[in-house]
């Protein structure tokens, strides 16, 4: 495992466009979930994209961390040294330590033009929550690709229900795309990272 300290440059393979896959840790976590997990980090390698990840080794952190770097893939896990002993992080995986949690998500974030949110628990929903909390301020307008219909339709239906009782603006959920499938999913990051090298294709 490279440990790279957290003052270090993050190397990016050529500039690659980054996904951060935010997900759950659970090791009891259904097995189509994991399948789900693991087809999306092999998708990501395959298209060239680095996977950025919370770091640890187990449920579907693991389960698509460990494809995308079976397939080839550039894969970054920032883990806080304080969880090292409860979400062991897998051998052979770069990993970014930091001291906090917040530097984690903060990195996470930095690190990434774009989100996609496995099934997961309460960690992974306040990943979900805080990431689009900051699109909904205007902080960012990197996408956010929520991946699993059955599992997160009660959070969309929550979202619904804040917006029927005015505490969201009426349109604001179709800027968090629901997909069913990894293949769905990385067809909306296609279009992402296209729009990332734009400008660049231009210059
Ligand atoms: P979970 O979905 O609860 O299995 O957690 C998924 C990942 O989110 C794990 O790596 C947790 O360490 C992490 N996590 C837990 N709580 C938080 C939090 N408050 N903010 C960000 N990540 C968290």
């Amino acid at each position: 495992m490279r440990i790279l300290e957290s003052h270090e440059t993050v190397p990016r393979p050529s500039g690659a466009f980054s996904v951060c896959v935010y997900c759950g840790s659970s090791p009891a976590a259904p097995s189509a979930h994991l399948a789900l997990a693991a087809e999306l980090g092999r998708a990501i390698a395959q298209n060239g994209w680095r996977y950025v990840y919370g770091g640890g080794g187990l449920g579907l952190m693991g389960a698509g961390a460990l494809a995308a770097h079976d397939s080839g893939g550039a894969v970054l896990g920032i883990l806080p040294r304080f969880l090292e002993q409860r979400e062991p992080p897998p051998a052979h995986i770069p990993l970014l330590r930091v001291d906090t949690m917040h530097e984690r998500k903060w990195l996470m974030f930095r690190e990434s033009d774009a989100f996609v949110v496995l099934p997961g628990g309460i960690g992974t929903l306040e990943e979900l929550v805080e990431v689009t909390s900051w699109m909904r301020l205007d902080l960012h307008k990197k996408p956010i690709i929520v991946l699993g219909r059955a599992y997160w339709t009660p959070f969309y239906q929550l979202l619904d229900h804040m917006t029927e009782a005015r505490y969201m603006p009426a349109g604001f959920t179709a800027q968090l795309p629901l997909a069913d499938s990894a293949a769905e999913a990385v067809d909306l990051l296609r279009l992402a990272a296209e729009a990332v090298q734009a400008p660049e294709a231009a210059q």
